[in-house]
């Protein structure tokens, strides 16, 4: 079976895997220059930076396996983060390390932004076409919803009402190098009814060989000046953190906004069907969300296509 997905996040690269394990042809695009989607590392000159995820945690003992793995494997490292009572999960030499490990097996198309969806295959903006019996999107759901509408898919009213059940909360991230790490205890701070949710210092984390920090702005500080401009937004930020960050010690500022950040309204299971079309919606949107809820979704899609077709 031809199957072809749309992302190359945790959920997508979770599903190839299974299906590529169990024969059929799988091939991922992604629209990104890596692969990882929301796990993702960015470098500022000598610095390291997780931009999206900072850590996870584990619920399933199908994610445990893929823990499991990773530790052996040496890709992830265990993270008492302050404040939180369980043991979390970061990649060892950051976040995108985990899809990277996942990705290296399987065929990925890098740079290749899908435009439109016909019956049998889907064309991107470099103008290539690619094949499928089935298709699986693991694009944040208004995304995918776009890109149906572009392409005139059928979508009926309960697909409808599935996508319209989905919210997801925006986050505006500032990435900075500094002259010196931060005094924060642990490398992590949570802070609650601020402008800033989350700090981490990616030095004291072991990912950066540099001093560099990781903002995330709250949900609702992120909804407000999410159109605003971002310089600005990323000065306020780093002001209002100022007794943990030094203005002196602030060198290179990045600001990015993720309009789809986390799953807050998912859809309860683990992935969806359209009704008129061989065409599956996986992602952090169905089940339990976040890193785990993405490669769970992949995962069950990935099963129930082996029992549909194997
Ligand atoms: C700022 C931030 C902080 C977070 N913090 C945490 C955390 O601490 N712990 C945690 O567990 N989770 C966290 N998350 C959530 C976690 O990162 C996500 O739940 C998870 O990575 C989602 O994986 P996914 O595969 O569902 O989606 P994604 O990672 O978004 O993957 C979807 C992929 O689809 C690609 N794509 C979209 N449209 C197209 C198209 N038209 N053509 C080709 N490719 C396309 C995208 O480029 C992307 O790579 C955070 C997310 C953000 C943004």
């Amino acid at each position: 079976m031809k199957i072809l997905i749309i992302g190359a996040g945790m959920a997508g690269l979770s599903a190839a895997r299974l299906l590529t394990q169990n024969g059929h042809e799988v091939t991922l695009l992604d629209k990104g220059r890596g692969v990882g989607g929301r796990m993702s590392t960015r470098k500022i000159e000598l610095a390291k930076a997780d931009h999206g995820a900072q850590y996870f945690s584990v619920k399933s003992p199908e994610f445990r396996l893929f823990i499991d793995e990773l530790m052996a494997a040496n890709v992830i490292s265990e993270w008492q983060v302050p404040q939180r009572e369980n043991i979390r999960y970061i990649g060892t030499t950051g976040m995108n390390t985990i899809p990277k490990h996942l990705a290296a097996p399987l065929t990925v198309c890098l740079n290749e932004k899908a435009i439109r969806i016909h019956p049998q295959s889907v064309e991107t903006e470099s103008g290539n076409q690619y094949d499928y019996d089935v298709l699986i999107s693991t694009a944040p759901i208004p995304q995918a919803v776009e890109l149906f509408q572009r392409s005139g898919t059928t979508l009926a009213d309960a697909d409808q009402r599935v996508f319209d059940s989905i919210e997801y909360d925006p986050c505006i991230a500032v990435l900075a190098t500094l002259k010196t790490p931060t005094t924060i205890e642990g490398g992590g701070l949570l802070l609650e009814n601020q402008p800033v949710a989350w700090i981490a210092d990616n030095f004291q984390k072991g990912i950066s060989s540099v001093p560099s920090v990781t903002l995330h702005a709250s949900a609702n500080y992120s909804q407000a000046h999410f159109e605003g401009n971002l310089q600005e937004v990323g000065k306020d930020l780093l002001a209002s953190v100022r007794d943990w960050i030094a203005p002196e010690s602030i060198e290179q500022v990045q600001v990015h906004r993720w309009r789809y950040s986390l799953a807050r309204q998912r859809y309860p299971h683990s992935f969806y069907k359209l009704q008129h079309a061989p065409i599956y919606l996986a992602g952090d949107a169905f089940g339990i969300g976040n890193v785990e809820g993405a490669f769970l979704s992949g995962l069950e899609v990935g099963k129930a296509l082996t029992n549909l077709f194997n």
